[in-house]
């Protein structure tokens, strides 16, 4: 359905819906697998040489089952709602976001210190009453798969909710004075399993809570955090020890999720929040593919551990102090460059009355801020330093998803800047590795 304020979409990404429907089913079962190679009783070693196709569905059991794993699913839910009450309740910030097509912006608390606050002494306080034991971890540690598998079927129902409550009024009215609801740009094709897969509604909202914004840095990103947790437990549980390897991992993941929870009103800018719709690619992204591969390598450390040296080490940290400069430097230039803060660097006018920076780091490439990001994530790969490829599934994975991004990227500035678009790509010819790509 297409109306002024909803254009019906023109540009179908991903080889539209037999496309989406192929990377709904194919993603799932690809973060099983991966999980179904790094278990307690089975890993893969080396190159793949004890590879065997039968573990790959070994204790995997129907789906009768998955949807009957009530302790699951009640502990699950208790998770996402609770955070939910607790984004809700605790005290933040509040800021308006970017400009919506009716002209109004919507308000957002911003608490992720609060949040992490309250994270960090209930972990403290469970701490103390169990010495130590932490029930909690461990059943996340010998349920992985299982939940892993709950995430997924949560996240589908999920976004069908979402889907559905698209079509529906809106309880207030929007800044045109009617009841419709914005739909984002890219999701409404009339094609419900395209729609439901890049998501129809762009803000769903419940009450208060931003649905988007709060999957994107809170249930997902706080799992991955618990589940790294899970895996230095387990293995201090088992041998007394503090594992070095495991211990790196967690503190530079661990590193990473709380700048990107703390440096939360940073994400109001970003594509997925002002672009994109929230349907199935997000709901899954954030609250199963975060968690259950992005913590491969504290997996497979748990299962493998071992003792890094100090050379190890140092290229460890060389990788992710060099990636965590970059990708925060650049970031924060080009935020401060838009607040109008930098005025003295070399930028290109626009007609919309925006510039765009093509100074200082954004001299270097158009995004440079994700090779930052993209060396970050093979410091985390070189925790489990070259014990098998598997564990470097992650930056295979992201670099391929930066590489989308980017595209689409260019496609929107494209449209949006049009020939100040491509006097800034004269300007700056890197897309986003300098003098390689
Ligand atoms: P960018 O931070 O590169 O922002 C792109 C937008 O910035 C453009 O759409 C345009 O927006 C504006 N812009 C582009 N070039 C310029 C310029 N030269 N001067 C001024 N404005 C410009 O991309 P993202 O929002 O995709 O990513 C933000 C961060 O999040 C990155 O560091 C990325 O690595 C990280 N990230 C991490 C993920 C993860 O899973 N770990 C996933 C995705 C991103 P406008 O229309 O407003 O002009």
């Amino acid at each position: 359905m297409a109306s002024k304020l909803n254009p019906k979409t023109k540009n179908i990404e991903f080889g539209g819906a037999p496309g989406a429907l192929a990377i709904s089913v194919g993603l799932p079962i690809l973060t099983i697998v991966l999980n179904q190679m790094v278990r307690p009783d089975y890993f893969i070693k080396g190159w793949f040489s004890n590879f065997e196709f039968a573990q790959l569905w070994n204790g995997i059991k129907s789906s009768r089952y998955y949807f009957t794993r009530y302790d699951l699913w009640t502990y699950y839910t208790a998770w996402h709602l609770g955070l939910a009450a607790l984004a809700t309740i605790l005290p933040g910030k509040k800021m308006n976001g970017v400009e919506l097509r009716d002209g109004t912006s919507l308000p957002y608390k911003i608490n992720g210190i609060a949040m992490s606050a309250a994270l960090f002494l209930i972990l403290a306080v469970r701490w103390q009453l169990t010495q130590g034991q932490l029930p909690e971890l461990q059943f996340l540690y010998d349920n992985h798969v299982d939940l892993c598998i709950v995430t997924i079927l949560y996240a589908f129902l999920l976004s069908v909710y979402v889907y559905v409550t698209s079509f529906f009024p809106l309880l207030g009215k929007n800044g045109h004075n009617t009841k419709e609801r914005i739909l984002a740009l890219g999701g409404n094709t009339g094609n419900p399993i395209y729609d439901w897969f890049i998501g129809r509604e762009l803000n769903p909202r419940l009450g208060p809570l931003d649905i988007k914004l709060f999957c994107e840095l809170r249930p997902g990103m706080l799992l991955w955090l618990l589940i790294n947790l899970s895996c230095l437990h387990h293995q201090y549980l088992k041998t007394g020890e503090l594992n070095n390897a495991l211990l790196v991992v967690n503190l530079l993941q661990g590193f990473y999720i709380f700048d990107g929870i703390l440096n939360e009103e940073g994400c109001l800018t970003m594509m997925d929040i002002t672009t994109d719709g929230f349907g199935y690619m997000l709901a899954f992204g954030d609250l199963s593919l975060v968690p259950f591969t992005y913590s491969l390598q504290a997996r497979y450390l748990s299962v493998s551990p071992i003792t890094l040296t100090n050379y190890q080490l140092a290229t460890i940290f060389g990788f992710m102090v060099t990636g965590f400069y970059i990708f925060h430097k650049s970031n924060m230039q080009k935020s401060l460059f838009r607040q109008g803060k930098l005025p003295h660097l070399n930028s290109i006018a626009t007609k919309r009355g925006t510039k765009l920076l093509c100074d200082g780091w954004w001299a270097k490439s158009q995004h440079i801020n994700y090779f930052g990001d993209w060396l970050i994530s093979l410091s985390w790969c070189l925790t489990t330093w070259f014990q098998t490829p598997l564990t470097y599934y992650y930056s295979l994975y992201f670099a391929t998803l930066l590489l989308h991004r980017q595209s689409r990227d260019e496609h929107k500035c494209r449209e949006k800047y049009q020939e100040s678009w491509e006097e800034y790509e004269r300007n700056v010819p890197y897309k986003i590795v300098p003098y390689i790509y």
